[in-house]
């Protein structure tokens, strides 16, 4: 079974016909499954889970007050377009959900925004260390340059392990994209990676191999390092492949590459 677990139409439109660019993208090459997900900062009901990340930086307030991009759709905009496409005759299997930027102080308000809805999946991700996005052009100057990369690195994994154990998500996104600009601890992540694997499979919860930081930042791996992957492999983690894809001509982008290692 082939699957993208991992694609948003943030760069478009919620209607069915841009939907539609997505599913025939995946169809032509062959994929059985695609999972459709924006972050959560496309909705209005989320902006307030987003007041920490604005208050850590100016370049951080100044993204998230673009409302050509940001707060701009509601959930129920999401829902109705999800019934649209999902009354179509498709050609594979589409689910809908949500990437979450999830932040241990906003718990509670994340999980009562999510409570009425029902989706398909729910995906957390770690974008930021206490307020500072580890992942944009100006993260270098309010973040890796600024602190220790293995503190950076303990803190990481720490919030992730509560994403994970807050038992309010289905898939982990991006494990380790943490690595994408190229900064690594001078600690072994054995033990922390061995942590990791035990409570996703605790959790029920699936670990994506996702290559988005392979081909948008150019980080030589093709998904998860070798390390990590062989420690998911090894506790049983339930590995979705995913391709992070912005936009329809990147979907599907090197899941061929990665599954066999994924899967075989
Ligand atoms: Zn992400
Ligand atoms: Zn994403």
């Amino acid at each position: 079974m082939l699957i993208d677990g991992h694609m948003h139409l943030e760069n478009g439109p919620l209607t069915k016909d841009y939907v539609m660019e997505f599913v025939n993208a995946a169809y032509k090459q062959g994929f059985d499954r695609i999972q459709i997900l924006d972050h959560t900062h496309r909705f209005k009901e989320f902006e307030g889970t987003y007041q920490g990340v604005k208050d850590a930086c100016d370049k951080q307030e100044q993204w998230l007050a673009n409302k050509e991009m940001k707060f701009k759709d509601t959930l129920d905009d999401y829902v109705k377009l999800i019934k649209e496409v999902k009354s179509c005759d498709l050609p594979i299997e589409v689910l809908f959900g949500l990437e979450v930027c999830y932040v241990p102080e906003y718990k509670e308000e994340i999980k009562k925004i999510l409570e009425p809805y029902h989706f398909d999946f729910l995906v957390g991700a770690i974008h930021s260390i206490d307020g500072l996005l580890y992942d944009m052009s100006w993260s270098k100057e309010i973040l890796w340059d600024k602190y220790d990369t293995n503190k950076i690195y303990q803190r990481y994994y720490e919030l992730i392990f509560d994403l994970v154990e807050s038992d309010l998500f289905t898939q982990l996104a991006h494990p380790d994209t943490i690595k994408m600009f190229g900064y690594y601890p001078t600690y072994d992540l054995t033990p922390t990676y061995q942590k990791l694997a035990q409570l996703l499979v605790e959790h029920h919860v699936k670990g994506e191999c996702n290559t988005g930081c392979y081909y948008r930042y150019h980080h030589p791996d093709k998904g998860l390092s070798k390390e990590l992957l062989q420690i998911f492999r090894e506790y049983g983690v339930d590995i979705i492949t995913a391709s992070d894809a912005h936009k329809p001509s990147d979907v599907g982008t090197c899941i061929k590459d990665v599954y066999d290692a994924c899967y075989r």
